[in-house]
């Protein structure tokens, strides 16, 4: 997926957030109704996976603000993209960003594509177990993200950082699985876009948190000599 900086808007879901546990409404399409139960359990799955993730790393007191009020599911990317257009306030007939387009959490509404429209968009992600909750951890967790940042969404540092680090604390396991043994191989992997590239920044991160921590990098990621910096490590 490549996302432009506009494309924060989308997938990163960066206008809003939350992981605090409350009721939120949950809206659905008609034909997922019977399983309300087992979605408003994915979310408080997928609230749980960005809690337990921020408490390993000293940000539990940023997990704990709330970073949506609301969630809505769509049948189709096409119903999904619809919407964010509208939240967004976009030009109505704005083209979707990227093919894979699933998730995202905008002004405070957790959205997503229904688990079958997930699957069939990206059938290699989908695989895993609670890979639909993982997706939903993954669009709180770029609010964490900027939560930690203290509300600086500029500070989040290159697109390859700052989703290769909502991939890790999701712990989503995207295919093809990628390991660097050198910043080189890292950055050349991070390089290329398209499909498979959400698992080569996954793996970029996990090279640099084998180096220095990840909310040093975090803290290091909006400076302007962050890749130089990387190399010295
Ligand atoms: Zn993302």
């Amino acid at each position: 997926m490549e996302i432009p900086r506009i494309g924060i808007l989308i997938c990163p879901g960066l206008l809003a957030a939350g992981t605090a546990a409350a009721a939120r409404p949950i809206r659905l399409p008609a034909g997922l109704e019977a399983r309300r139960g087992e979605v408003a359990a994915s979310v408080e799955k997928a609230s749980a996976i960005v809690l337990g993730f921020a408490k390993s790393k000293g940000w539990a007191k940023e997990a704990a603000l709330s970073q949506f009020d609301s969630v809505e599911i769509y049948s189709s990317q096409e119903e999904l993209w619809r919407r964010m257009v509208e939240i967004n306030k976009l030009p109505a007939g704005s083209q979707l960003p990227t093919d894979g387009l699933a998730a995202g959490l905008e002004s405070r509404v957790l959205l997503a594509v229904a688990p079958e429209e997930y699957k069939r968009l990206r059938p290699e992600y989908a695989a895993q177990k609670e890979a639909w909750a993982r997706l939903l951890a993954h669009e709180i967790i770029h609010r964490l993200h900027v939560q930690i940042l203290g509300g600086d969404e500029d500070a989040m540092g290159p697109v390859w950082f700052y989703e290769g680090f909502a991939v890790v604390g999701a712990g989503q396991s995207l295919k093809p699985v990628a390991e660097y043994k050198t910043a080189q191989e890292a950055f050349d992997g991070v390089a290329g876009k398209g499909r498979g590239a959400y698992a080569r920044y996954a793996a970029a991160v996990r090279f640099f948190m084998s180096k220095v921590s990840l909310p040093e990098l975090v803290k290091r990621a909006g400076r302007k000599d962050f890749e130089d910096w990387l190399r010295t490590l």
